[in-house]
C-alpha cells in the first residue's frame, strides 16, 4: 500500500479526486496489487456519468494480453516450462490430453512457491525475476513480464498447487476464466503443478482456430525441443494420452541430440567452439553431406533461450557457400554466450527475437568458427587464418579477443576466392555442375515416351555404351558427357521406391505378395496405435497387415516388388522412421510412410552388384522426378566435370 501512495503518477492522477478519500476503504477490501487496486479505481472512476473513457476491466485486460502470449496449447507449455526451468528443477514433466486442449499439465520438483506468492502469481506483471529497470539489462532467467500466469489463467481453467520448502502444507489455488475460486491447503511433494484445462474455453472463436491434435502437438515438441537442448541436465518426460511419447534423461548436450533426434545425429555433427571477449560461440554444426531439405534442425539459442534471427542464420549459409547446394539446409545447434548487457531480448513479447549491441561481430565469428570446424573435419577448404583476420573484423578491445587456431589444414586456401586453382575439385560439390549434368540426363528421360514404363527400353537401347562400376561396394561410378558421375547405390534406390510407393493410387495400389507363413508382431501400444491409425495406408501400399487382439498385429503380405525377408525387421523399421520423421518434419502421413518404407526397403550399402542391375538402377533413377535428392533431402550424386578434371591435371 505504501509502495501504492509512494505511486507519485498515480497519486498526481488522483488528487482532488473524491474517489482518492476512498482510497483505504478500497485498498483494505483485499490485499490486491498495485496494477490491480490501480485500475479498480479507475473502474470506479468510469463509472461517473460524466466520463466516456474507462479502463478496460482487468480481466478483459488479462484476455486481451493472453492474445499476444497464449497462440495454442504450445505457448502455454513454452511458459510453463520456462517457469519450471526459473525455478530451478531438475525433472520436468509434461502431461497431454488432446494435443494440450483439454489439459496441460506441468509438474516439476522447483523450489515451490508460499501462500502469498501462490495467489499473486496470477497477477498481471507479478515477477519475482525483475524489480528495476536495471535487472532488464541483466536477465538471467526466462522469463520476466510476469504476464504468462495472468494470461494463461484468462482463457482457462487453472489450478496450481505448489509447496515451498519453508512450508509443511501446500497450496491449491483454482482459478477459472480469470476468475479467483479459492485457495486451500493441501498435501502435495517440494514443487510446483500447474493444471491448465479447457483452453479458450471462454473465447470460442480462439479454440474454433486451433489445429488438429496432430498438428497442435508438433508446435508442442517444438518448443519441448526448444528448452530441452539448451537444458540438457534436466530430465523432461512427456506423456500425451496416457502414453509417454519423450524421455529425455539428463546428460550432455550430445546426449539430449542423440535422445531427441536419434543416434545417427552424432555422425553428422562437428563441434564449433570459440571464445572472444564479447562472446562465446559453442555447439555442433552438420557435415556439409548431412546437410538437408528440411530447415527443422537449425537452432540457435542465445544465454541458452531459443531464438530466430535471419542475419545470423545468414552467416551459417555463409560459412557453408560452396559446400552444399542452393536446396539443401545445414542442421545446426549454436549457443551463444553474452553478457546480457549486449542483448536485447524484450523486443517480442513471445521472445523469439534477438538484437545485439554488435551483431556483425557476432556474424563475422560464426562463420569463421564454422568454417573452421569443417575444415578441421575434412569436410570443407580450411580457413587460412591470416586472410580472415584481414576482414577487420570489429573486435571489442579485450585481452584475449581471438583464440589463435589450432589447425591449419591447407594454408593456401582463400575463402573469397573459392575458384582459385588451389581448390581441390575433389572437394567440390556445386549446384549449376549439378544442374547442368541433370540437364543432360533429363532430355535424354524427356525423350522417352513415358519415363517410367520404357525406362527398360530406354537401357536396352543405351546399354552399349553406357559403362558402369561400382566402388567400394557403396557407389557406382560412370561417366556422360564428359563428366564423372557418382552415385550412391542406397539413396539412390531410396529414391526409386520411394516415388514408386507415393505414384501407387488408390485404384492402382501396389501388388501384394502374400506370405507362405504370415508373421505375428508384438508391439508397444504405442507402436499399435500408430499402425492402426496407418492400416488404410499400408494396405495401398501392398502391406497386408490386420490387427490380432491387444497390442499385436499379423502381416500376411508384403508388396511384391520387395525383397526384404524379415518382416518383423522390416515392419519394426518403418515404424521407427515414421516416428522419427513425424519429429523430424511436418510430413503428410502417407508421404510419411512412403520414405519409411524406401528407407527400409532400399538396397543398403556393401551389396555387390551386377552390371545390369546398376544400369537399371541408374535409368529408374534417371526417370525419377527427382532423381537428385532422397525424400530426406540427402544428395544422391556428385559430378566431376571435364573442365574440373582439366584443371586438375594442369597443375
Ligand atoms: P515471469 O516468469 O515473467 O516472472 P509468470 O507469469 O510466468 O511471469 O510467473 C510469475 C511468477 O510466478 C514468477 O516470477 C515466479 O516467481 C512464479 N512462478 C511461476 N511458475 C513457477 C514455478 N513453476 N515454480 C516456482 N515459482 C513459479
Ligand atoms: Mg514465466
Amino acid at each position: 500500500m505504501y509502495n501504492f501512495c509512494q505511486n507519485e503518477g498515480i497519486q498526481r492522477f488522483f488528487e482532488g479526486s473524491p474517489l482518492f478519500l476512498r482510497l483505504p476503504e478500497i485498498l483494505f477490501q483485499e490485499s490486491l496489487t498495485e496494477f490491480k487496486t490501480y485500475r479498480l479505481l479507475i473502474t470506479f472512476e468510469a463509472l461517473m456519468p460524466e466520463n466516456t473513457i474507462a479502463l478496460l476491466p482487468e480481466h478483459v485486460a488479462n484476455q486481451i494480453a493472453a492474445g499476444e502470449v497464449v497462440q495454442r496449447p504450445a505457448s502455454v507449455v513454452k511458459e510453463l516450462l520456462e517457469n519450471a526451468i526459473d525455478a530451478g528443477a531438475t525433472h520436468i514433466r509434461l502431461l497431454l490430453k488432446d494435443a494440450g486442449k483439454t489439459l496441460i499439465q506441468v509438474i516439476d520438483n522447483g523450489k515451490g512457491m508460499n501462500p502469498f506468492d501462490a495467489r499473486m502469481c496470477f497477477e498481471r506483471h507479478a515477477t519475482s525475476k525483475i524489480s528495476k529497470t536495471e535487472d532488464l539489462f541483466q536477465l538471467h532467467t526466462k522469463g520476466f513480464r510476469g504476464e504468462a500466469l495472468a494470461s494463461i489463467a484468462a482463457i482457462a481453467q487453472v489450478e496450481l498447487k505448489t509447496r515451498h520448502a519453508n512450508d509443511s502444507l501446500a497450496q491449491l489455488v483454482s482459478i477459472d476464466g480469470g476468475k479467483f475460486i479459492g485457495q486451500s491447503e493441501c498435501q502435495a511433494p517440494l514443487g510446483t503443478s500447474f493444471t491448465v484445462k479447457n483452453l479458450f474455453f471462454n473465447v470460442p472463436a480462439r479454440r474454433n482456430f486451433l489445429k488438429s491434435d496432430t498438428v497442435e502437438q508438433k508446435h508442442i515438441i517444438d518448443e519441448v525441443e526448444r528448452v530441452a537442448i539448451p537444458h540438457a541436465n534436466i530430465h523432461f518426460t512427456i506423456t500425451s494420452n496416457g502414453n509417454e511419447i519423450l524421455n529425455l534423461p539428463p546428460g550432455n548436450l550430445m546426449q539430449r541430440l542423440k535422445s531427441l533426434l536419434g543416434s545417427y545425429i552424432q555422425k553428422e555433427l562437428v563441434p564449433i567452439d570459440e571464445t572472444t571477449s564479447f562472446v562465446k560461440v559453442q555447439g555442433y554444426v552438420c557435415l556439409p553431406n548431412a546437410a538437408t531439405r528440411s530447415k527443422r534442425e537449425q537452432y540457435f539459442f542465445v544465454n541458452n533461450r531459443f531464438v530466430r534471427n535471419p542475419f545470423l542464420n545468414h552467416a551459417i549459409y555463409e560459412a557453408y557457400k560452396e559446400l552444399i547446394s542452393f536446396q539443401s539446409h545445414p542442421k545446426y545447434f549454436i549457443f551463444l554466450e553474452l553478457d546480457p548487457k549486449d542483448i536485447d531480448i524484450n523486443i517480442h513479447p513471445t521472445k523469439t527475437e534477438v538484437k545485439f549491441t554488435d551483431d556483425k561481430t557476432v556474424y563475422m565469428l560464426l562463420v569463421s568458427s564454422i568454417k573452421r570446424a569443417l575444415g578441421k573435419a575434412n569436410a570443407g577448404p580450411t580457413l587460412d587464418f591470416e586472410n580472415e583476420m584481414s576482414m577487420d573484423l570489429p573486435l571489442k578491445p579485450g585481452p584475449n579477443a581471438f583464440a589463435a587456431p589450432s589447425v591449419n589444414v591447407n594454408p593456401n586456401y582463400n575463402p573469397f576466392h573459392s575458384q582459385t586453382p588451389q581448390d581441390s575439385p575433389l572437394q567440390k560439390v556445386n549446384r549449376q555442375h549439378w544442374e547442368s549434368m541433370f540437364e543432360g540426363f533429363k532430355q535424354e528421360v524427356d525423350t522417352l515416351p513415358s519415363p517410367n514404363q520404357s525406362a527398360m527400353e530406354h537401357l536396352r537401347q543405351e546399354s552399349l555404351d553406357f559403362k558402369v562400376f561400382q566402388l567400394n561396394l557403396k557407389y557406382l561410378v560412370t561417366a556422360y558427357n564428359g563428366q564423372v558421375v557418382i552415385i550412391d547405390q542406397q539413396r539412390a534406390h531410396e529414391r526409386i521406391l520411394y516415388e514408386h510407393f507415393l505414384n501407387a493410387k488408390p485404384d492402382t495400389p501396389i501388388a501384394t505378395q502374400q506370405l507362405l507363413f504370415p508373421e505375428q508382431l508384438e508391439l508397444s501400444a504405442n507402436d499399435f496405435q500408430l499402425v492402426k491409425s496407418l492400416l488404410g495406408e499400408f494396405k495401398q501400399l501392398g502391406f497386408d497387415v490386420e490387427v490380432f487382439g491387444k497390442n499385436a498385429i499379423v502381416v500376411n503380405g508384403t508388396p511384391s516388388d520387395l525383397e526384404e525377408s524379415n518382416v518383423k525387421h522390416l515392419l519394426e523399421g518403418i515404424l521407427e522412421n515414421f516416428k522419427l520423421n513425424t519429429i523430424d518434419s511436418k510430413i503428410e502421413k502417407r508421404d510419411n510412410l512412403c520414405r519409411a518404407i524406401a528407407r527400409n526397403s532400399c538396397i543398403k550399402y556393401g551389396k555387390a552388384l551386377e552390371s545390369g542391375e546398376m544400369k537399371q538402377l541408374l535409368n529408374h533413377l534417371y526417370a525419377c522426378e527427382n532423381p537428385l535428392y532422397t525424400a530426406g533431402g540427402k544428395v544422391i550424386m556428385m559430378e566431376l566435370e571435364a573442365g574440373e578434371i582439366e584443371k586438375f591435371f594442369k597443375r
